[in-house]
């Protein structure tokens, strides 16, 4: 086959992927959009995307599928007491999220940045192609080799662009896994619930169960792991006894017949950003590729949106200095967030007594109350934005408290060696066989 060059080489066509390849093409930029999956495809998903994903995908004019619109949300603690999080607007996003199967919403988002211009092609990344040392495009599994001026990585969580790229360090990364299935349930509020298999020993992360269009209910659990990958087998196996709990609380409405619960999927989510560095020369990484996972309640969409989409603006500013405007863009989007979740995540994992106490001090009557505006806004990671009142004066102090708490954190410490802006020291990259 013959070899194919483009300005830009875009590998997932998933939102991070998609919304890239469609700000790219928009611009004028000749894309290809890879991905191995053939569109509508399945991906294992809370199907839920945040205020700042919908302010997004209203400012790029890009229509949504059919979607049902939920705002409050209500936190079930570990004791069965729940608290009510408000979702009010900001001045930079509305104040209601919405759910939308992801078969359909990615669907949609593919479709739009091929009407814009981008190029498709179903098939695999896997052999790169190189220009003397530099990563200069892939061997698609149909055997086609696309070249490109820059290769932006939007293949997930386990991406291929990442590893090739040599951008990330697996000892350092946040992993986590979740497993989703669907169920017949009338909720109209989306439930986050905070676990305990056993008293005091709080479950190492969340299950939910979240609104889903016609009557279609989505229900989850997730756990961070840390390095360990193997520990996410437990999401599968403790899915049974999460399902009793949620209908002996009265969550869910029926006795979940585990032939009522269909079409369970698991999937990986990279969080915090820890571990990869998430662009050098012509390679960028956008959505769970780069690890934009929000590690204290899992939203994804929203992030890879939003980084597919200053990725792609950094490119059409000039290939030469994308990674460092894209790089200078997350430092100041996502890191006054990240750099306080993520080492938080990473010390309350390995403590299930902290986990659990933590659980019942927020949902304990009286406090869930008092601080639920502020706790919104600060663990959906809406404090730039948000209107000014009592609750983004607490969610400032959070985030300011938790910034000042963690700053001793080798994770934390991360976030400043990584995304200076004069790149990473030698010492944090040396170790890797990097192609860029
Ligand atoms: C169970 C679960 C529940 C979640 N719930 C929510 C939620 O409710 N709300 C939320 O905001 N986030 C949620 N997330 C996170 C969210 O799913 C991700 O953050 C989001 O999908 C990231 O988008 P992306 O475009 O970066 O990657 P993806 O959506 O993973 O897309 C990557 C694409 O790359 C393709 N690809 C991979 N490798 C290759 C290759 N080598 N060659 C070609 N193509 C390739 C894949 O086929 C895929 O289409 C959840 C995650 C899980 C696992």
């Amino acid at each position: 086959m013959p070899d194919r060059r483009y300005d830009a080489l875009v590998i997932g066509a998933g939102p991070a992927g998609s919304v890239a390849a469609l700000v790219l093409a928009r611009g004028g930029a000749r894309v290809a959009l890879v991905d191995k999956a053939r569109f509508p495809r399945d991906k294992a998903c809370g199907d839920l995307v945040g205020p700042r994903g919908v302010q997004l995908l209203s400012d790029l004019a890009i229509d949504t599928p059919p979607i049902t619109t939920v705002d409050d949300m209500v936190v079930v603690g570990p004791t069965g007491r729940r608290v009510h999080l408000p979702c009010h607007p900001g001045t930079t996003y509305p104040g209601y999220a919405f759910a939308s199967p992801r078969a359909s919403l990615d669907a949609t988002l593919q479709e739009a940045a091929i009407s814009a211009g981008a190029e498709a092609f179903v098939g695999r990344a896997s052999e790169p192609l190189l220009r003397d040392t530099t990563l200069d495009g892939f061997v698609l599994s149909g055997g086609e080799r696309v070249h490109a001026d820059v290769v932006i990585g939007a293949d997930g969580a386990s991406s291929r662009v990442a590893d090739v790229a040599g951008l990330v360090d697996a000892t350092r990364v946040l992993w986590g896994f979740a497993l989703r299935a669907y169920v017949d349930d009338p909720v109209q509020v989306p439930h986050i619930v905070l676990w305990e298999p056993a008293a005091w020993r709080g479950f190492p992360g969340y299950g939910w169960l979240f609104p889903g269009v016609g009557g279609r209910a989505n229900v989850g659990l997730g756990l961070g792991v840390l390095s360990d990958r193997k520990a996410g087998a437990r999401a599968a196996q403790d899915f049974d006894s999460f399902l009793e709990h949620l209908w002996r609380l009265g969550v869910v409405d029926a006795h979940l017949a585990p032939s009522s619960v269909r079409s369970r999927l698991g999937g990986w989510l990279k969080m915090g950003m820890v571990g990869t560095t998430p662009a050098r020369g012509r390679v960028l990484l956008v959505g769970d590729a780069a690890g934009l996972v929000n590690p204290l309640q899992g939203e994804g969409i929203s992030q890879a949106m939003q980084s597919g989409r200053a990725a792609a603006e950094a490119v059409l500013a000039g290939p030469d200095a994308a990674a460092t405007q894209y790089r200078a863009h997350l430092a100041s989007a996502f890191t006054p967030y990240q750099s306080a979740a993520a080492p938080a995540h990473a010390a309350l994992l390995p403590r299930p007594r902290a986990t659990a106490a933590l659980g019942r001090l927020l949902t304990a009557p009286g406090v869930g109350r008092m601080i639920a505006g502020g706790w919104s806004i600060f663990w959906n990671d809406l404090l730039e934005g948000a209107a000014p009142g009592p609750a983004r004066t607490l969610a400032s102090v959070a985030a300011r408290v938790g910034r000042a708490a963690m700053a001793p954190s080798r994770t934390h410490r991360w976030f400043s060696d990584e995304l200076a802006p004069s790149g990473p020291p030698a010492s944090v990259v040396g170790h890797r066989t990097a192609l860029i």
